[in-house]
């Protein structure tokens, strides 16, 4: 048998940006993330051991009470935070002096926030092509002037009547390519004066082309990721639609025990926030 792990899989470049931020601030007190800061409970639970718990947005001021004098640490996670929330926190750490606000949002993400703010007003009509209730949507969503559609699938997008907007069209960074592409295209057809960004993040891009490459030669595939991780779901649905025995799993304890039986070739794939630990015990399972 042949296990094969793609070549990229795991932390993106973004998540090990702010994870070893979170990591270095081990022995900081009062240290928090704005919401889970990757979607990986392994992950998540391992942070909580160190004492950097996971945070609301609407606890911090109490909490900032219940621990004064002390400074509160606040790590913004890499899917970026709603304009207005960033806002007030901005406004809180300057009032209090207490709120040590330390921003991890990705380099890619802030790109959507600023193509959001710069380009629409109440001429235009934002389409986001995302996974509506995800953070990075609900921030993506909240830069936006004007009228804005947070859509899922091409069918959404034919049921919106956009006469008289410019309809720019922008996508959360983990979104599925080539349904973006159809999404474009129908839009260009339709409206001369739209205007479209490509913000699917390059490393989403790799990750989703060498997984289906991955995926239509393996006889069994395993995507490594949280449940309510958005690119580990997508990764996931495109290696099944390639590789019927495809399984989804957050750790090497959930591979059912026959899974192997018969095949050939098992092709291995991780989400973004995907610790490698995690990935090295699933290829140990062969070794
Ligand atoms: S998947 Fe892309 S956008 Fe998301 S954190 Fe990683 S590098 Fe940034």
């Amino acid at each position: 048998m042949e296990v094969i792990l793609a070549k990229n899989a795991g932390f993106c470049p973004g998540v090990k940006r702010a994870v070893d931020k979170a990591l270095a601030y081990k022995d900081v007190p009062h240290t928090y993330t704005l919401g889970a800061l990757i979607h990986n409970p392994v992950f998540l639970k391992r942070l909580e051991d160190i004492g950097i718990r996971s945070i609301e947005f609407d606890e911090i001021l109490a909490e900032l009470d219940a621990i004064a004098p002390k400074t509160m640490h606040l790590i913004l996670r890499t899917h970026g935070v709603p304009k207005e929330q960033e806002t007030a926190l901005r406004a809180l750490a300057s009032e209090s002096g207490r709120l040590d606000i330390i921003d991890m949002t990705c380099p890619f993400v802030k790109n959507i926030h600023r193509i959001a703010e710069e380009n629409t007003s109440d001429k235009t009509a934002f389409i986001h092509f995302c996974h509506k209730d995800h953070p990075e949507a609900l921030g993506n969503m909240s830069y936006a002037k004007g009228e804005k559609y947070a859509i899922s699938s091409l069918d959404e997008l034919k049921m919106l009547n956009l006469d008289g907007k410019i309809p720019i069209l922008c996508s959360q960074t983990t979104e599925n390519l080539v349904e973006f592409k159809k999404i474009k295209n129908f839009l260009k057809n339709l409206y001369t004066n739209a205007i479209f960004f490509d913000t699917i993040c390059s490393v989403t891009e790799i990750r989703q082309t060498e997984a289906t490459a991955l995926a239509k030669v393996s006889d069994g595939m395993i995507v490594i990721g949280g449940k309510n991780s958005s690119n580990t779901q997508k990764l996931f649905a495109l290696c099944k639609e390639h590789c019927k025995e495809t399984i989804c799993i957050e750790s090497a304890s959930e591979i059912p025990k026959d899974f192997p039986i018969g095949k050939q070739k098992i092709g291995i794939t991780a989400g973004a926030s995907t610790p490698g630990d995690i990935i090295t015990e699933v290829l140990k399972l062969w070794k």
